[in-house]
């Protein structure tokens, strides 16, 4: 049985298997309550994470995991995934936005797990526990999420760079002082296809673009200061701007990036992080890990998460070279586990890296999630063959 929400994943989490029955969830899009006062949403599974918040919008409300494919991806999708975003480097990822979730278990039993109460301690946290396991211990059918208010218009500011390594270490100084609400960064990769895709006017001679945005008081010194961090640490030039329409404009270059690599060619995503510290060094080895295997790689992601994509794009139909992309997308796995990092920061395991998983975890920990699979899907019914080493 292959859980399935929007079919918008990366990893190959809800693609159907020999024999397999497809339970997809996308026609439950209703969103059964608003509690203003507590300020949750409970709301059924199918609805698109764009559809859920807009419709907390029109109750002054604010949901904030906002991945970058928030218009064609399910918040049942997002839950079993742990879906990040852009916004989540200062509002946190989807299992911070997790109060409860209703869930189906693989005997039939339908349990509701979690609570109401901003603190609450009582028991395992069986809820945490369903966040992110990938549909292979439960079918989502209702989410309680957490609720904000709507965040004022941010200041954003860009800070291009001529060295990737520069960037990467302007990240640590900027975490370590200040709270952006957004820090995306694009390599001149990224930059270049999304001028050949979309021209934006971006530099395509830039190494590498950050991209921040502060949405409390003091946004646009807070951005200002970012700037300074940024010259300090080597950027050629800084640019703030609190105009909405400008803003918009910058982050929608980034938005684009896949997009754009789709059309370039064959594409391979990878999706791994570092501690911030590492993400230099790391961003330098990718670029190795390219020249090694001459293939183009192209590098962005959630910089403040220390979260990158890289994207090996192959001329299409070209056998030889999508043999030398499957090399270097493990190598670029291997180089994230030399630095102290995950080989994936939020698009999940799937059917793609299950091997990988195995060179992360110890013996001890593929062994609990063994028994934790055995406990709650002793037949191995829901979703096997991913997101775990063994099953
Ligand atoms: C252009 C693009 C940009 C993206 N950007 C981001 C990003 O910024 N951040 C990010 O995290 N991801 C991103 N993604 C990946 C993807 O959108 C997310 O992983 C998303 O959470 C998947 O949601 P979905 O509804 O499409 O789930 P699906 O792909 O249908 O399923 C994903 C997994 O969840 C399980 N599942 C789905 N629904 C349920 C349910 N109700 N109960 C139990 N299990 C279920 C499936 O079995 C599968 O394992 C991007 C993808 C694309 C194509």
């Amino acid at each position: 049985m292959v859980p399935r929400g929007a079919g918008s994943g990366l990893s190959g989490g809800s693609n159907a298997i020999d024999g397999s029955l497809v339970v997809c969830v996308e026609k439950m899009r209703d969103v059964l309550l608003v509690d203003e006062g507590n300020g949750y949403v409970e709301t059924q599974p199918g609805i698109y994470n764009t559809e859920l918040r807009e419709h907390v919008a029109q109750h002054g409300l604010w949901y904030a995991p906002d991945p970058a494919s928030k218009d064609f991806c399910s918040i049942g999708g997002n839950v079993n995934t742990n879906a990040g975003g852009l916004c989540c480097v200062k509002y946190g990822v989807t299992r911070d936005a997790v109060l409860g979730l209703e869930v189906v278990l693989a005997d039939g039993r339908i349990t509701r797990m979690g609570r109401k109460t901003i603190k609450g301690v009582a028991g395992y946290d069986l809820t945490g526990l369903m966040v992110g396991s990938e549909g292979t211990l439960g079918i989502v059918t209702m989410a309680r999420l957490r609720l904000g208010p709507i965040p004022p218009t941010p200041a954003t500011v860009v800070a291009v760079f001529s060295d990737i390594g520069d960037a990467g270490r302007a990240v640590s100084s900027i975490m370590n002082e200040l709270r952006p609400s957004m820090l995306e960064l694009m390599d001149n990769a990224s930059i270049t296809a999304v001028e050949e895709w979309r021209s934006m006017g971006l530099d395509t001679s830039a190494g590498a673009l950050l991209i921040g945005q502060f949405d409390s008081p003091g946004a646009a010194s807070d951005a200002r200061r970012l700037g300074e961090l940024c010259e300090a640490a080597g950027a050629s030039e800084t640019f703030v701007s609190e105009d909405p329409e400008e803003a918009e404009m910058l982050v929608a270059a980034r938005r684009m990036v896949i997009p754009a690599l789709e059309s370039a060619g064959d594409w391979l995503l990878d999706d791994v992080a570092v501690p911030r510290t590492r993400l230099a060094d790391t961003m330098v080895q990718i670029q190795e890990v390219a020249a090694r295997h001459e293939v183009r790689i192209a590098t962005f992601g959630h910089a403040g998460d220390g979260n990158l994509h890289p994207t090996i794009v192959t001329p299409r139909g070209d056998a030889d070279a999508a043999a030398r992309a499957l090399v270097a997308f493990d190598e670029i796995l291997d180089v994230a586990l030399a630095n102290e990092g995950t080989i994936t920061g939020e698009h999940g395991v799937g059917s793609l890296k299950r091997e990988a998983l195995a060179k992360e975890l110890d013996d001890v920990q593929i062994d609990l999630h063994t028994r934790i699979k055995d406990a709650l899907d002793p037949h191995g019914i829901l979703n096997p063959g991913k997101a775990i080493p063994r099953w």
